[in-house]
């Protein structure tokens, strides 16, 4: 992931996969001003950056509470101890996602219980979701990948009968919306990452934490400062889990620009979905609800073929993700049967994300389309 943003400075012919300092160059100015702010004021640990920023986000997503926290994998770790999910529970995970969506069932004891995903959307599949519960089934996480809602109808309808906690992964997707409300606060608890090269990217390493629940909310945090509610006082084991007041202060600056980032992130997917709606390549499948395009993804069963011809063309490409969970080593234990997950696998093998990042010209998006066209249907 880290080779994400590496040395992506566009220069010349080279089309990169991401260019962050795109972003930075438009909010440096106001983003020098609070960071000198922060510094001036030692707000460097929590403090009122991340509480501004908690507002601001809480509004933006339509939630009663968000929580800042240091990544998103610590938020997903925080989701599961607030909802007092731990061993001997068993949690559904998607097998394809990035593997952070499971850490925090593990870290917490927990069980995670994969099951295979979509065919045309790559969310959860809740099909085959039935078919892996068990008695000690307590949650469900509800990946919303490539910046697309998972079904959400279809998830907090199985969660109600089966009475399931509702977790949602909402990492890739910040700004999303499912019946026109942003994704996060549908189930009990959401959680955000802002890892740099997310839609919303901190300087460095953060996440987040919504939940309507006002409960939850004092759980969580607590939980990311040393599970104290008063200090020195520590009613349970805790986490040093805050934010970072440097990063609450960019991530405000760049979540007001976020909305135009993200309809720019739209035109570009439409671009490619037009102009490469004539080829043999499965195209991204949108459902009637909203996308907010993180990733663009395609599907061939020439992919790696593909992928060479646009790096022969230095066009940078990536592969999320090329090995699902059900075949990583370290969770080898939880599956006896790794050939009942064919779309996981269907999406490991052919997927490929096309470069889309905000700042993405015309001219490098059309250089794409025609690269790609080279391959697939050479004149
Ligand atoms: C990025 C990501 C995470 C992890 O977030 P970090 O901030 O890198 O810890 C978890 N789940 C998904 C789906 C992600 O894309």
């Amino acid at each position: 992931m880290l080779e994400m943003f590496e040395n992506h400075r566009t220069d010349g012919e080279r089309i990169p996969f991401n260019d962050l300092a795109i972003q930075w160059e438009e909010i440096a100015e106001d983003a020098r001003r609070d960071i000198d702010q922060v510094f001036a004021r030692s707000a460097f640990s929590s403090g009122p950056y991340v509480e501004a920023f908690e507002r601001e986000v809480a509004d933006y997503l339509q939630c009663r509470h968000a929580v800042g926290v240091n990544s998103g994998t610590s938020a997903l770790h925080l989701a599961v101890l607030a909802a007092s999910i731990g061993a001997g529970d068993e949690v559904l995970v998607p097998s394809h996602t990035f593997i952070a969506t499971l850490w925090g069932t593990i870290y917490a004891g927990a069980t995670p219980v994969l099951t295979d995903v979509d065919e045309a959307t790559g969310t959860i599949d809740i099909a085959d979701a039935q078919r892996r519960l068990s008695a000690r089934t307590k949650a469900i996480i509800a990946v919303h990948l490539y910046g697309q809602p998972a079904n959400m109808d279809a998830v907090l309808d199985f969660a109600r009968r089966r009475n399931l906690v509702v977790i949602e992964d909402a990492s890739q997707a910040i700004g999303a919306c499912w019946n026109r409300k942003p994704v996060g606060a549908f189930g009990l608890i959401g959680c955000f990452s802002f890892y740099p090269g997310k839609n919303l990217g901190a300087a460095g390493e953060a996440g987040l934490v919504v939940t309507n629940d006002p409960l939850i909310d004092k759980r969580l945090r607590s939980l990311r400062n040393h599970g104290q509610r008063e200090r020195y006082l520590h009613d349970e084991v805790g986490f040093n889990y805050r934010m970072d007041g440097v990063q609450a202060a960019v991530l405000n600056r760049k979540l007001a620009r976020l909305p135009a980032w993200t309809a720019r992130r739209k035109q570009l997917a439409q671009r490619y979905r037009a102009k490469l709606s004539e080829l043999p390549l499965v195209l991204p499948t949108v459902h009637h609800h909203d996308h907010v395009w993180h990733l663009f993804v395609v599907r061939t069963l020439r992919r790696d073929g593909l992928r060479k011809h646009l790096a022969r063309a230095d066009i940078e490409t990536g592969l999320h993700y090329p090995v699902p969970l059900h075949r990583q080593p370290c969770l080898q234990h939880l599956n006896s049967d790794s050939r009942s997950f064919p779309c996981a696998d269907l999406w490991a093998s052919e997927g490929l994300s096309l470069p889309l990042f905000y700042g993405m010209k015309d001219e490098q998006i059309d250089r794409v389309i025609e690269v790609v066209r080279g391959f697939l249907a050479p004149a």
